[in-house]
């Protein structure tokens, strides 16, 4: 799933108030940082195209023990439990928010899935369907997905939030509504026409 609406999936559903959204939002972006580092390194430092990046780069065995690292259920686990034992609300709503992020993943990944029993297994649940691929219902997921966030950030603007949280909801819904505007503009638009 995209990270925006992992965001806004930890936001809505983990916990909400003055002390729940800063421990919710970092668990919510975790299992992605790795990537984003990846792709920081690759792209900005290495200056590799896309195309390889993501082609070759992304597949090999040492990257792909760092992004599954932070995407393992089991660490999670121990994470809750670490915050059981030391009586820290802030680090259980953390662990809850990275659990409920690998779980979405867990579901809408085919075979770029992460393997989320590391270390106990290295088995990947291939779901049947994705949140991007054609091939997995990729066409039917990436709007729900899109309608999920936007629906989860009105929501969010609803509720009585902290200040960040109402900027994170109204920055996402500007986001996809700005997507949304180029893609109709693309497909059915001018640009259509001259694509
Ligand atoms: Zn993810």
């Amino acid at each position: 799933m995209n990270t925006p609406a992992h965001v806004i999936a930890g936001l809505w559903a983990v916990g909400h108030g003055k002390r729940a959204w800063a421990p919710v939002l970092a668990g919510s972006l975790l299992p992605d940082l790795p990537m984003f580092l990846f792709y920081a390194w690759q792209r900005g430092w290495l200056a590799r195209p896309d195309s390889e990046i993501w082609s070759t780069r992304y597949f090999e065995a040492d990257w792909q023990l760092f992004f599954d690292a932070f995407n393992s259920l089991p660490a999670v686990m121990l994470g809750l439990l670490v915050a059981r034992w030391i009586g820290s609300p802030a680090l259980r709503l953390f662990f809850l928010s990275v659990g409920l992020h690998c779980v979405l993943d867990l579901v809408v990944h085919h075979d770029d899935a992460h393997r989320h029993f590391l270390p106990l297994a290295s088995w990947r649940f291939e779901s049947p369907i994705s949140y991007w691929d054609p091939a997995h219902y990729g066409r039917i997921l990436a709007p729900l997905e899109a309608l999920f966030a936007v629906v989860g950030a009105g929501l969010l603007m609803r509720r009585q939030e902290p200040l960040p949280v109402r900027w994170l909801a109204g920055g996402t819904l500007v986001a996809y509504g700005a997507a949304l505007v180029f893609a109709l503009v693309y497909w059915v638009g001018p640009g259509a026409a001259a694509g």
